[in-house]
């Protein structure tokens, strides 16, 4: 059985102080969430928050000893060097972070990032350690003109090109984030999710066999909420969920949480 993975974005919300703040109230809940914890400690679920760089400090410090992941939302493929303004891998991990998000929709249309950009980030954080939660999304024009699962290919193949089967299983997870939902309001409908998250594990299948694809943890991501994550969660292929705007108050980001609890 895939283990469940609950991710909460907060892309440029949080810093240092309202990042102190949602983390004394969420790790006292979670860690006295009696059913939560035991699905992490039976290796059932996993729970990670994905902070603004310059929170991760106070976030990997106030976790204190709990089992909350804490992650970064970007990072840059090389090491280090003269490329201003950047974060590498490198320096993530030393912070304590154990996990990256690589290729958000925002950072594919906003800051134009390219699949090329995407595949040396993800192989970079597979060299540190890093486990990546690798997005891949639709625009609305191409669901309407019918090119879904062309994009939907296109995204993931250029990020995971050449790699070995054995990272991807284990090193990187597939968010299924089309970019309609995301921010909107508007939940792709749990059927729709699973008839692309169904497509990438197929995809994964095809290229890396079987064994990788059945152990590749694969999310949805678009306006979920705690009234959507149980019917999300309850399709075949749909092993978590990748939450923006409510991961961001401790109380709704906890009761997602709760409804992923097995
Ligand atoms: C996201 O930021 O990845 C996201 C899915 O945002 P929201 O949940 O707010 O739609």
């Amino acid at each position: 059985m895939r283990r469940r993975f609950i991710a909460g974005n907060w892309k440029m919300f949080n810093g240092p102080a309202a990042t102190s703040e949602f983390m004394s109230s969420f790790v006292s809940k979670l860690t006295a969430s009696e059913d939560i914890i035991s699905n992490i400690d039976e290796g059932k679920m996993e729970v990670a928050v994905f902070a603004p760089f310059i929170s991760l400090d106070t976030a990997v410090k106030c976790k204190n000893d709990s089992p909350l992941i804490i992650g970064a939302q970007n990072m840059h493929w090389e090491k280090s060097g003269a490329f201003t303004g950047e974060v590498s891998g490198e320096m993530l991990k030393e912070l304590g972070c154990t996990h990256v998000i690589i290729g958000h929709s925002e950072r594919r249309h906003i800051f134009h990032e390219t699949s090329e950009d995407l595949h040396k980030k993800l192989q970079s954080a597979i060299q540190e350690s890093l486990i990546s939660v690798f997005c891949v999304g639709e625009l609305l024009q191409d669901r309407e003109s019918g090119s879904t699962f062309d994009v939907i290919r296109e995204q993931l193949m250029a990020g995971l090109k050449a790699m070995d089967g054995k990272d991807v299983a284990e090193k990187i997870i597939v968010a299924y984030e089309p970019v309609w939902a995301i921010g909107t309001g508007k939940t792709a409908s749990s059927e729709d999710a699973q008839e692309v998250c169904a497509f990438i594990r197929k995809l994964l299948a095809d290229t890396f066999g079987e064994g990788v694809s059945e152990k590749t943890i694969l999310l949805y991501g678009g306006s979920v909420k705690p009234e959507n994550t149980a019917s999300i969660l309850a399709m075949k292929d749909i092993d978590g969920v990748l939450v923006g705007g409510a991961s961001l108050k401790p109380d709704s980001f906890l009761a997602i949480t709760k409804a992923a609890v097995r």
